[in-house]
């Protein structure tokens, strides 16, 4: 599969938006929106953009495959899947935000995750902080991590800036455009800003606020 697959199962399930005002998470401003939450209901989709990334780990010995909830809690389950389907048997866990922010493993699995080989994923990467905070919780609690994957390294994020997995794979580097809000050339332009994704309902609400 290369990357012009995956953007086409993306497209497919209408997880490309383009043409619109987003406001990201981050806070910055642009016209594209990667919506990963529409694929996640077609099985099959998630299926075939798990496989590759369990047939490119297939020979690392992972043991366990954690992501961060909630896009995390089922890519784990099907590259976990895939991995041991390829005979490479493994566990899929995940990790959870705490009111602080940070992620950590509840629920025993830190215990599934000590001292085992560990595979990180994640769906879309913009700042690579959920990928950077699981990778520290599996160190946190023992787990070696031998490599980190995600469906979309959409901020060109390297593995530097997640805490140096030996390994970061991704299927596809789908990049584009943002900008500061006071850069933003959509606000400039008057363009309605999309509510239904992002954080484009929370910036109006603080415009009207402030
Ligand atoms: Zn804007």
């Amino acid at each position: 599969m290369d990357e012009a697959d995956v953007i086409k199962i993306l497209e497919d399930h209408g997880a490309v938006i383009r043409n619109s005002h987003i406001v990201y998470t981050s806070g910055r401003h642009g016209g594209v929106y990667i919506n990963k939450d529409a694929i996640y209901p077609d099985t099959r989709a998630v299926s075939t953009l798990c496989a590759p990334i369990a047939k490119h780990f297939a020979n690392a010995g992972i043991q366990v495959v954690a992501g961060p909830a909630v896009g995390g809690v089922i890519l784990s389950q099907w590259v976990a899947h895939h991995l041991t389907v390829l005979g490479s048997e493994a566990l899929a866990v995940y990790a959870e935000k705490d009111e602080a922010g940070s992620f950590s493993f509840r629920r025993g699995y830190g215990a599934i995750v000590a001292q085992k080989r560990v595979l990180v994923v994640e769906d879309v990467v913009t700042t690579g902080a959920s990928l950077r905070e699981v990778i520290r919780a599996v160190r946190s609690v023992g787990g070696v991590v031998v490599g980190a994957a995600a469906l979309c390294n959409r901020g060109a994020v390297t593995a530097g800036e997640i805490g140096n997995p030996p390994e970061f794979f991704s299927l596809t580097s789908f990049s584009f455009e943002s900008w500061d809000e006071e850069a933003c050339p959509l606000c400039r332009q008057g363009i309605r800003v999309n509510t239904d994704v992002g954080k484009g309902r929370e910036f109006l609400r603080g415009k009207e606020g402030g």
